[in-house]
Order: C-alpha cells, then structure tokens, then sequence
C-alpha cells in the first residue's frame, strides 16, 4: 500500500490524517482489504478501494518447496517481475527474504538474479508489500533483504521499508541488509542508521584478484574500504557483521583461503556464514568435506562460522536462485 498516496487521498477526501493512520494500522495487521477495516467509515472505505490499490503489488504464481518454504512471483503495476521467499522453520520462525530491486544490475557470477534483465529500484511500498502478502496469511517474525537486487543502491526505499517493518511484527534486531559492499550505501547505512537493524556483507573470497573474478563490483569498490566500513559499524552498534560465503567447489574453499579469511577478518567484527551453492549452471557446490575443512580453520582460528542451511531449493527459491527469465532466454540473452 502506497501510504504517501493513501495520505493524500484522505486528505483530498476531507478527512482528518488519522484516517490514514488506522487504514495503515489495519494493512499491518494483516487485513484482508479495505472491506475489513470496521472503525472507518464505509463511505471512506469504498473511496480508497477505488483511489488508493491495496497492494502495489500483483501476485502472479506461488510456490511451495517440500520445506514448506513459499515463494511468490508478483508484477509491479508498471510490468516488472519481483520475487518473495517465506521460510518456515521448525521452531516458530518465520522468515521473509524480500527484494529491492527487480532483477539486479550487479553481475555476480554464481547469482541467477544477475543473469536476467535488470529492470529498476523498487519503492519502498513495493518491498513492504511483499511482507504484506505474507503477513495476511501468517505472523511473520524476521526479515532479510537477501532477495533480487542490490539493497545498497537503492538505500532510501530500503531503509524507509524497514522502518515500517515493526508494526508488521518484525524488529529491528530480526531485519538484516545484506550488501555486496556498494559503497555509497552503505557508508549511509553506518553513518546514519542508529536503529540494530544487522549488516551482512557478501564476501564469498578475502583475495582481491579472485572476489573480483566471481563479482565484478569489486574492482569498484576496494575490498579493503568495505572491510574497514564494516568493522567501524560492527564498533558501532557492537553486533558482529555476518559474513555470506557462499561455498564454491574448488573455487573459493581450501583450507588456505579459510586462513585468509580468518586474517582478514579478526575475531572480533564478524561471523561468517557458510552458503551450500545452489546450483545456477555455472560453478560446482563444495564437497561436504571440503565445508568441513574450511569450518574447522575457521574454529581454529576462533572465527565464529556456521554452516547455513538451505531451503526451498527444489522450487529456486533458495539464495541466488531468484530469477523470472526461463533459463533459454537468459542463455540467449547472454550470447
Ligand atoms: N545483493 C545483495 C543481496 C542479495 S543476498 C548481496 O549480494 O548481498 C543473496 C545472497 O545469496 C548473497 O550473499 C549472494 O552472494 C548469495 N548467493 C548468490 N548466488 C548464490 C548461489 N547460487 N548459491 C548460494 N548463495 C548464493
């Protein structure tokens, strides 16, 4: 729901701004429509149905994984593909992986998203609303934006989505950004966001020469500049950055670049998370060895590491597998 235009209908309509305020409150909750929305008056009802879309959003297709994880294919109203993931996990979580952008302009080369056209920064109604979708079926609890899209670029919309996020249920504490370390944004991000909303960096290698092959942005901005960043911010809020890793057969997971990784790294700012591959054509996923090796210099030494686990990933729902392109075109398109 566009609540910019949600205040300015009620405004035009003659209505005092609490109005607004309760459709708002409503929407966050988890209501259905506008129909449900008792304590406004239904003349002002059936006005915004016809002036103020109650989503920003069309679902188009949903799925189902054996997991129980959700994912949902929605158009914007101008035509762009956008893509949602609710995880379900055993112990009440409920876990919304969001996008913000549809597509991704970036070019990582184990991520599908970066494969399929890049079409434009989402609004912030946009990103809430595929929360919202979620919301009106279940209790959502924890939110990353670990979907299409680079957060970073387009930070006023994702940081003006996840200052709503708490009247929807999720906290600051339980929203996590990730970024490939796009520097302007994420200089914004350390400098002037005071809420515990959690960082995470998308390293994937600590040597310059090989992050730069498996994700171009890092000839732009300098590993050594996004570290630093990262570990101001860490000092900052005093939470650990979450480093994303995700786990390349033979490309990114000897035991000696885990070495690399721990001097990089410290044992102070950062805990690592490590990403089974999931499978997008190009690269082969670590042995479950290899993983175990890696974790093991990790725990030597005394970097924090966990091995993350994957789901929804029978459905391409599961980290770098959003993409809305059917592979032949993305195929073509790359020739
Ligand atoms: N652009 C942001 C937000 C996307 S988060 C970022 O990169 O941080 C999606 C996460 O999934 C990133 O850590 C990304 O590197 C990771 N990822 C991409 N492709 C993957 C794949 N095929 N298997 C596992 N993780 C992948």
């Amino acid at each position: 729901m566009d609540l910019d235009l949600l205040e300015s209908c009620v405004a035009e309509l003659g209505e005092p701004a609490y109005r607004a305020r309760q459709a708002w409150e409503w929407t966050a909750r988890g209501a259905p429509g506008y129909e449900a929305m008792t304590n406004l008056p239904r003349g002002l009802r059936e006005a915004l149905a016809e002036a103020v879309p109650f989503s920003t959003l069309t679902p188009e297709h949903e799925q189902r994984a054996r997991d129980g994880t959700l994912k949902t294919l929605f158009r914007t109203a101008d035509g762009h593909p956008v893509e949602a993931v609710l995880m379900r996990y055993r112990d009440g979580r409920r876990s919304v992986c969001v996008s913000s952008q549809s597509g991704c302009p970036l070019t990582c080369t184990f991520c599908a998203t970066g494969r399929m056209a890049f079409g434009r920064n989402l609004t912030a109604w946009e990103i809430v609303d595929q929360v919202l979708h979620f919301r009106r079926t279940e209790p959502v609890n924890h939110l990353v934006f670990m979907g299409m899209g680079e957060p970073f670029m387009n930070v006023d919309a994702v940081l003006a989505a996840a200052r709503r996020l708490p009247a929807l249920g999720v906290t600051h504490r339980r929203t996590t950004i990730s970024t490939v370390g796009w520097l302007p944004g994420l200089g914004r991000f350390v400098d002037e966001v005071s809420e515990p909303i959690r960082l995470a960096l998308s390293l994937h290698a600590a040597d310059p020469a090989l992050r730069s092959e498996l994700m171009p942005v890092n000839e732009r901005y300098p590993l050594e500049e996004v570290i630093a960043l990262c570990r101001t911010h860490a000092e900052r809020s005093r939470r650990r950055v979450f480093v994303e890793y995700v786990m390349l057969g033979g490309v990114n997971d000897s035991p000696a670049q885990a070495r690399l990784l721990a001097t990089l790294l410290g044992r102070e700012a950062f805990k690592v998370n490590l990403i089974p591959y999931n499978p997008t054509g190009l690269f082969d996923g670590s042995p479950r060895a290899a993983m175990a090796a890696f974790k093991a210099e990790l725990d030597r030494a005394r970097v924090p590491a966990t091995v993350r686990l994957t789901r929804g990933r029978d459905i391409a729902a599961a980290c770098g597998q959003l993409a809305t392109a059917p592979r032949s075109r993305v195929r073509t398109q790359a020739v």
